[in-house]
């Protein structure tokens, strides 16, 4: 694993939390559905996983561990969570269920993004530059690998609900970062930017409470974009997304 200062200063903070769990870190190759991302972390009682891309330079695969490790510490703290509502799952057909595990994993991430962001931005040192260059390009690529394909309606306007919920990232990305990908945003996808952007303002991260009433705020909306496009056959994925207080407290 990478011994760093950065890496050393968010595990004593993790430990504040009397979390003594083992920190297991492994290649991102390793998770079929999420080779492409930049970090994933799971957690069991024992231990903790953060799966990292290898793929990247070591400032990022440092800031990336400081990144995973920054979730798990906001969930000590009581920030909110998403969790699958087993009842409600059962509306779904088998074959979608990892759709929905990605979803719950995307979830969580955007709520808690603007703390996390802003604690690696202002209590580490690594090149914060060359890391969000990178989520910048991954987002791009992610957008480039959507056009040419024609969708049913259905299937687009869940894309949609998906994209207004990852642009809210953007907001909370360095100005430069954040005008550089929401102009991309906007130019491709002025519908979904249109609805994240009415979203976004209504929205505060600071305190867990906040956090949580927003996380509420964000699936009203997406459940209410799809009903008013016609397409309420996809809110089950939604609908069966919780929002709790907290998975590990
Ligand atoms: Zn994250």
């Amino acid at each position: 694993m990478l011994d760093t200062s950065n890496t050393k200063k968010v595990i004593d903070m993790l430990r504040r939390y009397s979390d003594n769990r083992e920190i297991i870190v492994d290649n991102i190759n390793k998770l079929d559905k999420y080779t492409t991302y930049l970090g994933v972390c799971t957690q069991t009682p024992e231990n903790i996983y953060v799966y990292i891309n290898y793929s990247y330079s070591e400032n990022i695969q440092e800031a990336c561990f400081v990144h995973e490790i920054l979730h798990i510490i906001l969930d000590h703290e009581g920030y909110p969570n998403i969790a699958i509502n087993n009842l409600k799952m059962r509306n779904i057909k088998p074959e979608f269920h990892n759709t929905l595990h990605y979803l719950r994993y995307n979830f969580a991430s955007v709520i808690t993004h603007p703390i996390v962001f802003s604690r690696e931005i202002n209590l580490f040192d690594f090149n914060i530059d060359e890391y969000f260059e990178i989520q910048v390009e991954k987002k791009v690529e992610r957008f480039n690998k959507r056009k040419p394909k024609k969708r049913s309606l259905i299937n687009e306007i869940f894309l949609n609900q998906q994209d207004i919920l990852v642009g809210l990232d953007y907001f909370s990305y360095p100005t430069q970062y954040k005008d550089k990908i929401i102009k991309i945003f906007k130019e491709q996808y002025p519908g979904p930017h249109k609805s994240c952007l009415s979203l976004y303002k209504k929205l505060e991260f600071t305190t867990p409470n906040e956090c949580y009433i927003s996380a509420n705020k964000i699936k009203k909306h997406l459940i209410k974009y799809a009903k008013r496009k016609g397409a309420n056959k996809i809110n089950i994925f939604w609908d069966a997304l919780d929002i709790v207080k907290s998975v590990t407290t």
